[in-house]
């Protein structure tokens, strides 16, 4: 079918790292303690694996996922001024000592010594060392202002007990941007900003979300609010009110009544947090230092927000969310492959059919020029295990577009099988059929906004 000559033009899932433990065989994993649905998914479909209690090895296809969600971010953040950086993963307790917060968040702190026995901690989160490295230059003009700084990195946290899998570890994958301001007027304009610039990256992940007046806890500042996705494994409880649309973090409402319309029929649900946002004011620059020149020339202290994504979590709690007991559902935008091409199994008679017919590759090669579907294509080439064998692998691993070269492909005109797992239909279409059907059509942009966000307004 995939002849050895053109093999590399092709993504093949026979060359693809992922080892499948439908049932965790040895010793480091038995000892994991599986606590969510999308731990125990992405541990069985090869995408994760546990290295140590907390930390995971990410496998290409979830490597590949994390990339998608990356550059989604990037794009969204240079569309608001978004300049990337990356801050060193060692940050000089001292530090933490001047904000305090050595003190205040110490227990979840990893701590390491250097030899000359200085001090630093694994970066859990940024505001004092970018707060430090705008107050190292000379005071910078209010012409360079706002400054929008950040970095998507690896950010460190000593759980007590880390659990469901990359949705509470000890290591995670971040984006954290800092935002300088002239004021506070200003800061909240961007405060605003990046909020929006938030729902869309949420909206174009695809799965409900609601944003929520948040807690700032010991973070600081002024304003505060978390994007979440309904779960039941989700840790933050949420207050809704249905009658004035008023969401927020129970930690910063109580539980019996809407504080904004006093209605006492308001709704409690879980969610998981996946991003939250901070206007802190003065917090982290006043203790750092951190100045500009105003236009009196008098140096004066920033006003600064910080804003994160948990890039890591993202992943997790949208699986969480989206899949079945014994399958994945990846939010399309984010599936490592869009589509999987089941040719038939090896000396069947579909296969001798197709024997002098280069279907699959120019199948393959036409998939590929759909937009949407550029490098997103990958054929399951194991042709000595049966199309349905790898049928119901492919639906456990969740791609999108499963399309089979089985009995009808034989018939004339020929025709392949497409499952869409998104709507569970199955059809068969001729070729110029299905690649219509596997096409971007165009929504309703309205309809589907109004369907994602329910939200507190700022
Ligand atoms: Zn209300």
């Amino acid at each position: 079918m995939v002849s050895k000559t053109s093999a590399r033009f092709f993504h093949r899932l026979s060359t693809i790292f992922q080892p499948i433990s439908v049932v965790p065989k040895n010793a480091e994993v038995k000892k994991v303690d599986i606590t969510s649905r999308s731990q125990r998914l992405m541990l069985e479909r090869g995408i994760i694996r546990q290295a140590s209690p907390g930390c995971f090895h990410l496998l290409p296809l979830g490597v590949r996922s994390l990339e998608k969600l990356t550059d989604l971010v990037d794009t969204e953040m240079r569309k608001i001024g978004g300049q990337k950086v990356v801050l060193p993963t060692l940050t000089n307790s001292k530090l933490w000592e001047v904000s305090g917060r050595l003190e205040t968040v110490s227990s979840e702190l990893f701590k390491v010594r250097d030899r000359h026995n200085h001090g630093y901690i694994l970066s859990p989160t940024c505001e004092e060392a970018v707060s430090s490295l705008v107050a190292s230059l000379a005071p910078i003009s209010h012409k360079q202002l706002p400054l929008r700084l950040y970095q998507i990195t690896s950010k460190f946290r000593d759980e007590i007990k880390p659990r469901f899998g990359l949705m509470r570890g000890r290591q995670f994958l971040m984006k954290d941007m800092y935002c300088f301001d002239v004021d506070l007027a200003s800061a909240l304009v961007s405060y605003k900003e990046i909020c929006h610039c938030y729902d869309r990256i949420f909206e174009k992940i695809g799965i409900n979300f609601v944003k929520v007046l948040g807690s700032s806890g010991h973070m600081g500042g002024n304003l505060s609010h978390e994007y979440h996705y309904k779960a039941d494994v989700g840790e933050d409880k949420i207050l809704s009110c249905p009658k004035c649309n008023y969401f927020a973090n129970v930690e910063v409402s109580g539980e019996q009544e809407c504080p904004k319309c006093g209605n006492t029929s308001v709704e409690i649900s879980s969610g998981i947090e996946v991003g939250h946002t901070f206007l802190l004011g003065e917090k982290y620059t006043k203790p750092l230092n951190a100045t500009y020149l105003s236009g009196d020339g008098k140096p004066t202290v920033l006003q600064m927000g910080s804003y994160g994504l948990g890039l890591s979590r993202i992943l997790a709690a949208a699986l969480e969310v989206l899949s079945s007991d014994d399958e994945i559902r990846w939010p399309p935008f984010l599936a490592p492959y869009k589509v999987i091409i089941l040719p038939p199994k090896g000396g069947s008679k579909e296969e001798i059919h197709l024997k002098n017919s280069n279907l699959v590759q120019s199948l393959y090669a036409r998939l590929e020029q759909v937009d949407t579907l550029k490098n997103n294509v990958i054929i399951d080439d194991r042709i000595n295990l049966t199309i349905g064998r790898r049928f119901l692998e492919a639906k456990k691993t969740g791609y999108p577009y499963i399309i089979a070269l089985g009995k009808k492909i034989t018939e004339s005109p020929s025709k392949l099988e497409v499952t869409n797992l998104q709507t569970d239909e199955q059809l068969h279409l001729e070729e110029s059929a299905l690649l219509d059907y596997v096409s971007p059509k165009e929504t309703c942009a309205v309809d589907r906004l109004a369907f994602l966000r329910s939200s507190t307004p700022i």
